[in-house]
């Protein structure tokens, strides 16, 4: 089976993580602080906060921005459940905006008429959770400006963008979002087998989401309210969680991250293979834009005259044939729970049209010229049916 994507894990990356399992602190120690500077240094934020997944730092991101029971957060439907979950454990009301049709990220002029009509509600919402569909960044300016203007705050759930680019920026960078959060789960770009990790420029919010990541503890004097007692002395301020990554993870975390740059050129060959070989089929290929480089996670094409049967059929058929086709994903209203709070079939027709068409091709760096030409193969017999 040709998975859709997996993790690469090498003798490095091995070699690497003997080394600190064989080291004196195997939690908490210089690795997890190692990696955070990293990827600071990678996407160009000033603060980062490594956490044991990307669900965790959804969750301290929303306490951190001042998420509070009753708030709004909105989110796009076209996501993982957890970009809008992070909302509920805060108590806040969860609602979506629909996606833009050729990007399958929050469309801004739905998001504007959204914005308008919950002004004059009194129900505008304190966090908007934006996400980078299959590494596409968002129209970033233009929600920067609207948050601007309805004074809410942007998270981005960029679980899938790491090196990702928007006007030359990389995501995560602090200067659209106010927190990013991203993904090391073995299918993203690099792994840590589980993590995720949140970058800012606020220092507030850094300081907020580090004490929540362990307990809401602090060692550090500066930070104590009442007098040190001696350097094993510690202070809650906060209900905070366990949502440590360890020092195994954030040294695997270091390693994968040295070979970024190399799985984004296979990807790009990749992307480069499918739009070559794919543009004559009765498909519609990922779009394109010149202010925005994808970090190409995922590769959806959507079937043109699609119906939610004949893409299934495909989906089964390709799978029969050991090519690992997946969906990304089915629209967070249709979930039975989601159901239960209200929200129906109907509610956001561009996302609901997206579902019934779309499918994931394999799309990882381990991907031989004979998987890629397997996959074509397979499509091009299937769809001339
Ligand atoms: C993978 C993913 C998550 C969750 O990531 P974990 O690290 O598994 O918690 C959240 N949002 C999106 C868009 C994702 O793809």
């Amino acid at each position: 089976m040709i998975t859709y994507s997996r993790q690469i894990i090498d003798n490095k990356d091995i070699r690497n993580i003997t080394k600190t399992l064989k080291s004196d602190l195997v939690t908490t120690g210089p690795k997890v602080p190692e990696f955070e500077k990293k990827i600071n240094k990678f996407v160009g934020s000033k603060y980062s906060v490594a956490v044991n997944s990307a669900t965790s730092a959804l969750h301290v991101a929303c306490i951190a921005l001042g998420l509070k029971p009753g708030d709004w957060l909105w989110t796009s439907p076209i996501s993982f459940v957890a970009s809008a979950n992070c909302g509920l454990y805060c108590g806040a009301k969860i609602d979506f905006v629909d996606i833009d049709e050729n990007s399958h990220n929050i469309c801004v002029k739905k998001l504007e008429k959204k914005l308008i009509e919950a002004k004059t509600k009194k129900k505008l919402p304190k966090i908007i959770v934006i996400v980078n569909m299959a590494g596409f960044p968002c129209d970033l300016t233009e929600i920067k400006k609207l948050s601007k203007t309805y004074k809410f705050k942007i998270l981005e759930d960029s679980s899938h963008a790491l090196g990702a680019k928007y006007k030359g920026f990389k995501i995560g960078n602090g200067k659209f979002a106010d927190i990013s959060v991203f993904s090391f789960h073995p299918v993203k770009i690099i792994t840590t087998l589980e993590g995720g990790i949140a970058t800012t420029n606020n220092y507030e919010f850094y300081k907020k989401m580090e004490l929540l990541r362990s307990h809401g503890i602090t060692k550090e004097k500066k930070m104590f309210k009442k007098k040190s007692l001696g350097n094993w002395y510690y202070e809650q301020h906060l209900l905070g969680y366990n949502y440590r990554m360890n020092d195994i993870e954030a040294t695997l975390g270091i390693s994968q991250l040295k070979k970024i740059n190399k799985f984004f050129k296979k990807r790009t060959y990749i992307k480069k293979y499918y739009d070559k070989n794919l543009k004559n089929l009765p498909i519609i290929l990922p779009t394109n834009d010149k202010k925005k480089i994808s970090s190409l996670h995922l590769y959806i094409i959507r079937l043109k005259k699609s119906s939610i049967t004949k893409r299934n059929k495909l989906i089964s058929e390709l799978r029969k044939r050991g090519i690992g086709v997946n969906i990304h994903y089915i629209p967070i209203h249709y979930q039975p729970f989601f159901k239960s709070l209200g929200f129906k079939k109907g509610m956001y027709p561009q996302s609901e049209k997206y579902y019934d068409s779309a499918l994931s091709l394999p799309m990882h760096p381990g991907m031989s010229k004979k998987d890629l030409s397997r996959v074509f193969n397979a499509l091009k017999k299937l769809l001339k049916k």
